[in-house]
Formats: structure tokens, C-alpha cells, sequence
């Protein structure tokens, strides 16, 4: 595994230099092509060497989180770790996350939803106004999630997600490493060409801490009052926001920016 001396995206605009924006897409395809022939433990430790500035991960406790934050700590890299807490997860959710702190001896940054912004929330469409209509929902996760990613990644030149190629179809559209091109930040989905199984017969294997709601049945795990349990054959996110017909399975975090 060998560094690639990458420079940070540009924080504020695309290089307006011809040669220069040239150069950087050069160093990013280098990188891709280096990513694409390692482990994921192997993607997260080389992007951590070849750029300079601050990665941010953010986990919502899922076990793709809880594994990568296993590799993060092992090799005692250093990232910035990050949870998005919307005041509404589950108690056991909670749980996990003191209990990955204990056992990792480290801090998660939790972000938290604007105060004034949730008042205002809450008052217009009400503490579960969220069931009203995709609008209120999509009103809610941009309060509690999608406001409070942006003050996340503030900083990041590169951001580390859990997320997996055959979680959905939307999802399998995405890659191991991508450009975000709104926020002018790299993406690295380590686990992304990895299967659900995998992944839980590594966190199995190796004792990393996960949520006890995956023994009943719930699979993807996100706020309490959006989630639910699926039974076997359904889609891995068929479980959240189950009552919207639309088929969507997705809050905001990952939607078009890569
Ligand atoms: Fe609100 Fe539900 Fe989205 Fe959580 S998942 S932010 S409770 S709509």
C-alpha cells in the first residue's frame, strides 16, 4: 500500500487554473485506482496518508459504522468521529454508543439539530408531523440530519461513510471513493463492495459492539418513530419510513452531491 500525495480539494471553488483542476483530478484517479485493490481497513488508513487535512466519519451506529470505527481505532488513525444525534433515536441506539466509547476509549462528536430551527419545526407541523406527508417528513430529516451533516463535515476534506453498493438501487449507483462536488469534499465508502453478511460475520468474529435491535429484526436503524423491523426477504431498508409509497429509502445525507 503505497501514499498518494493528494492535495485538498479546494475549499471554497473548483480550481479555476486549467492545469491545476487537471492535476487534481490526476491525484483523485490515482487514488480511486489504488482504493479499488484494498481491504477496507487498507482504503480508510490510505486515504488517512495521502491527504493532510481532517477526515470526519460519521456513524449512525449502524454495524457498517461499528465495523469501520473497529478498523479506525485499531490502527489508531487519526479521524474525526461523528454522530448526527436527532433526539429521536432508539434507547438502544444510545446505549451502543456509550457502550462503543467504552470500549474503543474514545469521543464521539455529536452534533445536535439547531435549537431554533427545531422550535419552529415542531411548531408548524408538530412533534410527529413527520407521518403527515413526504414534504413534513422530508422537513424533518433536513432539521434533525441534513442541517446538522453540513456543521458535521465543516472543516473535511474527506468524509468516511458506512454505506454499502447492495443496500438499494439508489445505493448501488455510488462507488468506494467519489468527489462530492458540492461540498468540495472526497467521499470514501470503504465498505461499499461488501455484503450485509460480511460485514456482520466480521463484526461476529472480531467482538465489535452492535445494536441488540438487529436480533429482532431490524436491520437498517435509524430514528425510533421511522423505523421499524422487517421480515426475511424484504429490502435491507424496507424498514424505514415504511409507511411512504414512493419506494424512497433515503433521508438526505447521501442524496445527490457525489
Ligand atoms: Fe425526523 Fe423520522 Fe427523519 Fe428522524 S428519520 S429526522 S424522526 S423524519
Amino acid at each position: 500500500m503505497s501514499k498518494i500525495e493528494i492535495a485538498p480539494p479546494s475549499p471554497v471553488q473548483p480550481a479555476t487554473d486549467a492545469l491545476g483542476a487537471l492535476i487534481e483530478l490526476q491525484e483523485r484517479a490515482a487514488l480511486i485506482a489504488a482504493l479499488a485493490g484494498l481491504s477496507p481497513p487498507e482504503r480508510i488508513a490510505l486515504l488517512r496518508e495521502s491527504l493532510p487535512g481532517k477526515i470526519t466519519m460519521t456513524t449512525g451506529f449502524g454495524i457498517e459504522g461499528q465495523v469501520i470505527l473497529h478498523w479506525i481505532a485499531e490502527q489508531n488513525l487519526d479521524i474525526d468521529l461523528v454522530t448526527l444525534d436527532t433526539g429521536r433515536l432508539f434507547p438502544e441506539t444510545y446505549e451502543l454508543w456509550a457502550e462503543t466509547e467504552r470500549r474503543y476509549g474514545l469521543r464521539i462528536r455529536a452534533i445536535y439539530p439547531n435549537g431554533a430551527a427545531l422550535e419552529t419545526l415542531v411548531a408548524r407541523q408538530g412533534i410527529n408531523g413527520f407521518y403527515d406527508s413526504p414534504d413534513t417528513r422530508t422537513a424533518c430529516c433536513n432539521v434533525r440530519k441534513v442541517e446538522p451533516l453540513e456543521r458535521a463535515l465543516d472543516g473535511a476534506q474527506a468524509w468516511i461513510t458506512g454505506l454499502r453498493g447492495d443496500q438499494s438501487a439508489f445505493r448501488s449507483q455510488a462507488s468506494v471513493l467519489a468527489f462530492d462536488t458540492t461540498r468540495r469534499l472526497l467521499k470514501l465508502n470503504p465498505l461499499f463492495d461488501w455484503t450485509r453478511q460480511a460485514v456482520a460475520d466480521f463484526a461476529a468474529a472480531n467482538g465489535v459492539p452492535v445494536n441488540k435491535l438487529h436480533a429482532q429484526g431490524f436491520v437498517s436503524i435509524g430514528c425510533a418513530p421511522c423505523t421499524r423491523a422487517i421480515a426475511p426477504g424484504e429490502r435491507e431498508r424496507a424498514g424505514r419510513w415504511w409507511w411512504e409509497t414512493d419506494g424512497k429509502t433515503e433521508c438526505g445525507l447521501h442524496l445527490a452531491r457525489a
